[in-house]
């Protein structure tokens, strides 16, 4: 045990996506009172199917943290323990703490454990909206709308207001931001990759079992680091973002989106000071209303509403699964070039090389074929945390149970984003170079999604036929004359994906 002086001191507990100074837990405190835990949790890499870039961003972010609060003389108990639990006992052990303090976590399990541990939760400061807040908001509401929760942060936060009335005197410019995919071969915003230091390449040396390809600079691990990225995006992509948002390009892997969430999502910026800067450049007329408008409804509509609604439903919510979906997680989701489908395979290039994809290739690629084929919701959603840079629980269990696979039976979503090829031929390049048809639904060069589509509706027509925002789509398949034959190809289509040849 260590000496009575240092016994004095209370300890706090950082977590891995709590790196920022201005945490809750340590904005007041100074190294004369307080030592800093950091626990390095063994058995969460133990699943190999994490992304390397993954793994060496959690690791290389809290090392480097903890580095900056030893230079500002924090005394640092840096430790690898199989849990978290034993770590916290194992430090109060060794350092006879009496007072451990730490800022809530963002997922609903670390909470339970610190609670077990009579750990000290301060109220967690990294979003706008706190949870407890979100679900006063809910109260007396039967439906909790994204769009709704959207103008309440709006108009309670003051962004992109003039008075009471919004900007530019609409909500949502997204009539704006559909634009497809420019076929101009043009650059797209460019991004700094960062120097790796010592910690990074002692890190480096023990990713070989992971997946994907080697970390490279892409993903802020410091503040400052992030800042810099915060200052390209604004300056530099902010004006592209709206206009291209939802388009997709088998060369291009994130267009003009921010690649902000990873450094959000692990502390490194936090939203307000991301949504302000955006807002400032519109308000100096260098990016238009609806770039601004689109990016700042991510963060503080989505993101937010995403946040609030996991611990509104937890911890029941992660066991839905109102399609009853058990396909396993296929090998087109496993490793790069396992499909001949165009689309699946840029995506799995992009997350193979990057440990990211944007939004609409996350939702209308690798989740509409999770919903249409019908995976697993808890697989998926444990596919995307490890494999995505920004992937965490809170974020990927209602983007995937609610948003993606339906398997909320509609809390969330009003009712399922099923698609079928028509939609990623017009928003993307990849069908011109697809063996498969996007427009054919039988036959042997039918595209899977145009296929799945209607088997999907078909397959599960008795839990959404009575869903009043779907009668158009049972109408179509009620009219579909080969509706056999289709059958028939979605057969052929899901044995396929589940033996890696389709
Ligand atoms: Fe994807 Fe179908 Fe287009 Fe091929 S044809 S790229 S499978 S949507």
């Amino acid at each position: 045990m260590k000496t009575t002086q240092q016994n004095l001191k209370s300890t706090v507990l950082i977590l891995g996506d709590q790196i920022n100074r201005n945490i809750a837990s340590l904005s007041e405190r100074a190294p004369e009172d307080t030592r800093i835990l950091f626990v390095e949790i063994t058995d969460k890499f133990s699943n190999k199917q994490w992304h390397k870039q993954k793994v060496h961003l959690l690791r290389s972010a809290m090392k480097h943290f903890a580095q900056d609060l030893k230079d500002e003389g924090f005394e640092i108990d840096y430790r690898k323990a199989k849990n978290l639990e034993k770590g916290v006992v194992a430090h109060k052990k060794e350092y006879g703490a009496t007072s451990v303090i730490a800022m809530e976590p963002m997922n609903w399990n670390g909470k339970q454990v610190l609670e077990r541990l009579n750990i000290d939760l301060v109220r967690n400061n990294q979003f706008l909206c706190h949870y407890e807040d979100f679900a006063e908001w809910t109260l007396n509401k039967t439906k909790f709308k994204m769009e709704d929760f959207y103008r309440w942060q709006r108009k309670r936060l003051d962004i992109l207001m003039e008075g009471s009335s919004p900007c530019e005197g609409k909500w949502n410019f997204d009539h704006d931001n559909r634009e497809r995919p420019p076929r101009d071969g043009r650059e797209w915003p460019s991004i700094t990759l960062f120097k790796q230091d010592d910690i990074d390449d002692e890190i480096l040396q023990n990713l070989d079992d992971f997946w994907g390809a080697a970390p490279r600079g892409i993903w802020p691990v410091t503040r400052k680091q992030a800042l810099i990225r915060l200052d390209e995006f604004v300056t530099g992509a902010l004006t592209a973002f709206g206009p291209f948002e939802d388009a997709m390009l088998g060369n291009e892997w994130k267009l003009a989106h921010s690649v902000l969430s990873s450094s959000l999502n692990i502390g490194l910026l936090h939203p307000m000071e991301v949504v302000r800067a955006v807002e400032q450049s519109y308000k100096n007329g260098d990016a238009p209303i609806n770039s601004a408008e689109g990016f700042i409804r991510q963060v503080i509509g989505w993101r937010e509403y995403v946040w609030g609604l996991y611990w509104l439903w937890m911890p029941e919510y992660k066991s839905e699964n109102f399609l009853k979906a058990e396909r396993s997680i296929p090998p087109a989701f496993l490793e790069k070039e396992s499909t001949n489908m165009s689309c699946i395979n840029g995506a799995m290039n992009h997350l193979y090389e990057y440990a990211y994809t944007h939004h609409i290739e996350r939702l209308m690629l690798f989740g509409n074929l999770s919903l249409t084929s019908g995976i697993n919701p808890q697989e998926m959603t444990n596919w995307m945390w490890s494999r995505f840079i920004d992937g965490a629980e809170w974020v990927m269990m209602p983007n995937v149970i609610g948003m993606a696979t339906y398997a909320d039976g509609g809390k969330m979503a009003t009712k399922p984003y099923a698609s079928g090829g028509a939609y990623v031929n017009r928003m993307s390049d990849y069908c011109s170079s697809c063996v498969y048809d996007p427009k054919k639904r039988t036959g042997n060069d039918a595209c899977p999604f145009t296929t799945l589509y209607w088997d999907f509706l078909e397959r599960n027509e008795n839990q959404l036929s009575g869903n009043p925002r779907m009668g158009q789509q049972f109408g179509g398949l009620r009219r579909l004359s080969d509706l056999p034959e289709v059958k028939i190809r979605a057969s052929e289509i899901l044995t396929k994906l589940d033996d890696g040849t389709l």
